[in-house]
């Protein structure tokens, strides 16, 4: 009788790649501002979008959020500069 060790390795397999999906999209949101807020994942501040803060932030470092409630509950502090 088979195990079934093939089908849950092929499970782990998808779910690493839905992960990765997962990162890879909100990456994509932040470098193409479509969320209404980015935060700073170094500093832990989040900005609008549309911050001169964000401009100068490291891409790699850039969190697409889509709301303030979001920002506080993942524990950002707002940007002095814009005051989101
Ligand atoms: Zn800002």
């Amino acid at each position: 009788m088979f195990s079934g060790n093939g089908a849950s390795t092929l499970k782990k397999i998808l779910l690493v790649a839905l992960i990765l999906i997962g990162t890879m999209t909100t990456a994509l949101a932040a470098a193409l501002f479509n969320t209404p807020y980015i935060g700073n994942a170094n500093t832990m501040r989040f900005h609008y979008a549309d911050c001169r803060s964000v401009d100068e932030m490291n891409p790699h470092n850039q969190v697409g959020i889509n709301s303030r409630e979001e920002a506080l509950s993942a524990g950002y502090v707002p940007c002095k500069r814009c005051k989101p």
